[in-house]
């Protein structure tokens, strides 16, 4: 049997573990920070394959290292990343793993890369005596609130590792296709909260107000204007208002009005730039209309930007996996949703790749976030595979 045979048939072998245990995370789902059952899990399981377990990495995070046994002077160690967390959601699955826990449910897909990066560590710890590097686990907490991957990297999870990769699946997109692509895949997210304050007054004599509500409209008008005006058309970017509050009654003038936005973009720089601007219009707009505004902004991600090299050894292996006419490096594997693998991708080179986990045969063709969202356990295998191999080929 040739290394890639055995590679197939060591897979194969996990699937039945794989499903189980995916299945019994998504009954048992934790929101952020709250990933104390799973991390446990993941712990007991890292360490009954010998690795060097790390707990309470940021709060409820892990780290595994797996040393391998055949490593020369220089040489690298890689590290494979996952998220854990649940979305506080009720679930509306008929299945008969659905979540125990009202309110709470794997919407996303963090049950599955959880149980697929423990997957490639029982793989690859049993290939450790030929392994001339380290490959190093990250399971890392509070994803969905973008919360857990800086403070694990600012705990040093990132410190002698030498690239990471980690995928993502996803519900609209095929199982058994592979997406990798060079550059910014996930967006940068910013949410802003605008105050305008101007002076209310009665509805009946303007002149005596300074109106709020006609000049929020202006701000968020002459916002739009920042992607159609001042940024490129092949610079993907979104400015969207989802949320305007002001005023009681149709008789008054009230004195202040609230707009909450998210901003998306593709680049660091374009993203500090619109930040800027976004303060500036919104800003100069209410001044020059006689009321002020206050804006700020929280909660921010990077972009998630993948390193050239990194992008290219990962998709030589997908090809290898999937076979080339089911590896994507177009626009589709590109989306404007934000994850915060950008911070681990900032530490060090890396590409984060999305897995195709649609199926509608099986009801998996909800989005992600949705209370009926479910993945085709069949991407799980295709996703150890990459991984796996992306690995094996990174400490060559
Ligand atoms: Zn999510
Ligand atoms: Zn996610």
């Amino acid at each position: 049997m040739t290394t890639i045979d055995q590679l197939k048939s060591d897979i194969d072998e996990r699937v039945p573990d794989m499903v189980a245990l995916r299945r019994d995370l998504h009954e048992h789902p934790e929101l952020a920070f709250e990933e104390v059952r799973t991390s446990g899990i993941v712990a007991q399981r890292l360490r009954a394959l010998g690795l060097e377990v790390q707990t309470g990495v940021a709060k409820t995070g892990v780290v595994g290292l797996l040393k391998g046994g055949a490593s020369q002077p220089g040489a690298k160690t890689i590290a494979i990343r996952a998220d854990m967390d649940a979305l506080p959601i009720f679930e509306m699955n008929d299945i008969d793993y659905r979540s125990k826990v009202d309110g709470k449910m794997h919407a996303c897909g963090h049950d599955g890369h959880t149980t697929i990066a423990l997957a490639v560590a029982d793989i690859l710890s049993k290939r450790r005596a030929e392994l001339n590097g380290n490959v190093k686990f990250i399971f890392q907490p509070a994803e969905e609130v973008i919360g857990g991957a800086e403070p694990m990297v600012k705990a040093g999870a990132m410190d002698g590792v030498d690239g990471v990769i980690g995928l993502h699946l996803i519900s609209d997109y095929a199982v058994g296709r592979v997406g990798v692509r060079v550059g910014t895949v996930f967006a940068s997210a910013d949410k802003f909260v605008a105050t305008v304050r101007g002076k209310g007054g009665h509805a009946a004599m303007p002149e005596t107000a300074v109106d709020p509500i006609v000049i929020s409209a202006y701000i968020i008008t002459a916002l739009q204007t920042l992607i159609s005006r001042e940024t490129s058309p092949f610079s993907p970017t979104v400015i969207t208002i989802g949320k305007l509050q002001s005023g009681t009654a149709f008789n008054i003038i009230p004195e202040t009005a609230e707009l909450h936005g998210t901003m998306r973009a593709f680049s660091r720089e374009h993203r500090e730039k619109m930040i800027r601007r976004i303060t500036e219009v919104a800003t100069g707009v209410a001044s020059a209309m006689g009321a002020t505004c206050e804006i700020n902004f929280f909660d921010g991600c990077l972009p998630c930007t993948n390193d050239a090299t990194m992008t290219k050894l990962v998709q030589k292996v997908a090809v290898e996996a999937v076979g080339a006419d089911n590896v994507d490096e177009g626009e589709e594997v590109m989306t404007t949703g934000s994850d915060d693998m950008a911070y681990f991708l900032q530490a060090v080179p890396g590409c984060y790749f999305i897995v195709g986990a649609n199926n509608a045969e099986k009801g998996a063709s909800y989005p992600h976030h949705h209370p009926r969202f479910n993945v085709d356990e069949d991407a799980m295998p295709i996703g150890v595979e990459v991984l796996t191999r992306a690995a094996l080929a990174f400490l060559k």
